[in-house]
């Protein structure tokens, strides 16, 4: 039987913005796109830089009209000084904060800062540990086991079969148990899938290509413990600006399709009534390769005896359904 390999994503948001093009500026603000990595990192050397940031984003969470004015951000940041404060602020101009008419706010670069810096070290108790869970590996039969350390999650069996893994932030994590911890590293990565499948990097939003490789160019990406590796074909997206990858079968693509979604409601049941690593067609030997130019790669999905077969094209798009036995 067959490995299912795992889903993999390294999710370094660390904002590198080097060898980003001039036409894909993802924010509203002329001038992030040119900021220098260092020079963004500098930007937020100072503690009190921080605390301008995170008041910037207090003030929208509270629903604070924006822009907001010098003088009231100095009083929410509790800084006396005035030239000091103009000083930091300055700072954070045009990277990370912006100036609107009267007064201030955040950048999506600022947003995104606020979200990536702030939201993990808010939090003391990110989830770690090891939990047998109640699900069985589809190429053994044993017990699925899932593992969640520094903030990586995933799921094998005892035989070394890799199901899946994810990233999952420390605040996603915060008080749950792991396999509550497994269940949003699968929504991560389905909604992951999801934008990547639709051209935009999950972890920085620039653009990706998916893509499905097909014969032995896969062997990079194949986990070396995979029996099959290489000859399989795999969903693959790789962001050039961030690194962020997402890798797995062809089957994951079939995670966010209506018309999957469609089979399993006629059948009473959801896709996330599983585990990811579950479905019967993220096996290998439920894919088989219609066409290598351009690829064309049909995917069965079984339900109840019940069949539906699904062809997906070159960039991981599902083109097509038919279901020969009906439903
Ligand atoms: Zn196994
Ligand atoms: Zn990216």
């Amino acid at each position: 039987m067959c490995v299912t390999p795992p889903s993999d994503d390294t999710t370094t948001s660390d904002g590198r913005s080097e060898g980003r093009t001039a036409s894909e500026p993802p924010t509203s603000d002329e001038g992030e796109d040119a900021v220098e990595p260092a020079a963004a990192f500098a930007a937020l050397s100072d503690p009190l830089r921080v605390d301008i940031l995170r008041e910037l984003s207090t003030y929208r969470r509270e629903g604070g009209e924006e822009p907001i004015g010098f003088a009231d951000l100095r009083r929410r940041v509790e800084v006396r000084d005035s030239g000091r404060f103009r000083y930091h602020l300055n700072e954070l101009r045009d990277h990370f904060v912006e100036k609107a008419g009267d007064g201030y706010r955040l950048t999506h670069a600022g947003t995104a800062v606020v979200a990536a810096v702030l939201a993990g070290t808010l939090t003391d108790a990110s989830t770690s540990g090891r939990a047998e869970l109640d699900s069985v590996c589809r190429s053994c039969g044993e017990p699925a086991v899932a593992t969640c350390q520094e903030g990586v999650c995933a799921v094998s069996c005892p035989n070394d079969h890799r199901l899946f893994q994810w990233t999952v932030p420390p605040n996603a994590t915060a008080d749950a148990t792991v396999p509550e911890v497994v269940e949003r590293a699968e929504l991560l990565a389905t909604q992951a899938i999801e934008r990547a499948l639709t051209g935009i990097c999950p972890t920085c939003y620039d653009p990706i290509e998916s893509e499905i490789r097909v014969g032995r160019e896969s062997d990079a990406e194949a986990p070396p413990e995979s029996e099959h590796a290489g000859s399989d074909p795999r969903l693959r997206a790789v962001c050039d600006t961030c690194g962020g990858r997402v890798l797995g079968p062809v089957g994951f693509c079939l995670l966010v399709d209506p018309e999957v979604a469609a089979f399993y409601r006629r059948h009473g049941r959801r896709l996330r009534d599983y585990h990811v690593w579950e479905h019967s067609f993220v096996e290998d030997d439920a894919v088989s390769v219609v066409e290598t130019d351009p690829v064309r790669v049909s995917v069965d999905v079984t339900l109840d005896d019940d069949r539906m077969r699904v062809t997906v094209d070159g960039t991981g798009s599902v083109v097509g359904t038919d279901s020969p036995s009906g439903s």
